[in-house]
């Protein structure tokens, strides 16, 4: 009878045992094996400062948004949709789908004037490979997406058509905000007027006193939420914002193709990647 009970206690463990195994490699990407990452919480939708970004320009080439001469954009551009955990980390990477340009070729024109890349470096994929700004943050960032925005398609439609919705460069020009290389506008003004559009809080992250970046936060049916830090609304006035008092939104003017410039040396892109 006792031998009885110590068989039927092991046949338990063994088969507990086995159910452990199972879970543990059903946890496991097949393919990076990386642990499967849990769900985002929300998503941020990072914008970036040309006028800023591109003061860094030492290389042009012709994929460089930077290098547009006189059409180097000013407004806010897209650096990326990101899903975001509530504690103030992040998912990346989360499965293997490599960057294919043609599924967004009908997006291209849209892409290359409002998501443009601001430098010639290439960017490393999730994979080992090197690739464009967008393979970079579709692999990085897209595959993290899911289940709201499931392909790579989805992924740069969705962003495009947030970034039109949420227009803070219109929200800010409107509110007298408008780029300046002389003019200094108080942090706590410009937080007011995207608050009052949009009716949540962003962050901004500054260089040098001037703006860089600034987030706008989306819950995943693409109400604007809170950008938050931890459980703490970050308070855009802290270190942590990097940003002082009062910002600058600064104009970048660069000679283009036309003219020589002197500090900045034009090199072709397919050996910038
Ligand atoms: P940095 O260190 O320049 O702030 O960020 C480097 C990279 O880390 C970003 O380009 C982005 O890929 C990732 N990253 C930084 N902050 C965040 C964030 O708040 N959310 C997500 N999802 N990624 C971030
Ligand atoms: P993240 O910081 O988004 O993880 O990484 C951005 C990657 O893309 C970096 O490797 C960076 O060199 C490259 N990159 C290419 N163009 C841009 C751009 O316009 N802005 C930023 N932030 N990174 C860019």
């Amino acid at each position: 009878m006792a031998s009885l009970s110590v068989k039927s206690t092991l046949l338990h463990l063994q088969l507990a045992f086995l159910l452990l195994v199972m879970v543990s490699f059903c946890m496991v990407d097949e393919v990076s094996a990386r642990p499967r990452q849990r769900e985002f919480d929300y998503f941020k939708l990072a914008l970036q400062w040309p006028g800023t970004y591109c003061q860094h320009t030492r290389h042009c080439c012709s994929s460089n948004a930077c290098c547009r001469g006189s059409n180097v954009p000013t407004e806010f551009t897209i650096h990326g949709l990101w899903p975001d955990y509530n504690d103030g980390t992040w998912p990346a990477c989360c499965r293997r789908s490599d960057f294919e340009e043609k599924e967004i070729s009908t997006l291209l024109d849209g892409l290359k004037k409002y998501w443009p890349s601001l430098s010639c470096g290439s960017s490393s994929t999730c994979h080992g490979t090197k690739g464009s700004f967008w393979a970079h943050e579709w692999e990085k960032h897209g595959t993290c997406s899911s289940p709201v925005v499931q392909d790579e398609y989805s992924y740069f439609v969705t962003a495009l058509n947030v970034y039109f919705k949420y227009n803070v460069t219109k929200v800010l020009n409107e509110a007298g905000y408008i780029p300046s290389n002389t003019e200094k506008y108080p942090l706590g003004g410009l937080v007011s007027a995207i608050e009052n559009a949009f009716h949540a809080t962003p962050s901004l992250v500054c260089s040098e006193g001037a703006v860089q970046e600034l987030y706008l936060c989306f819950y995943k049916d693409f109400k604007p939420r809170d950008c938050v830090v931890g459980s703490i609304i970050q308070d855009v006035y802290s270190s942590k914002s990097s940003c002082p008092m009062y910002v600058s939104l600064p104009l970048y003017f660069s000679s283009g193709l036309d003219v020589a410039e002197t500090a900045i040396s034009w090199i072709p892109d397919n050996e910038a990647l």
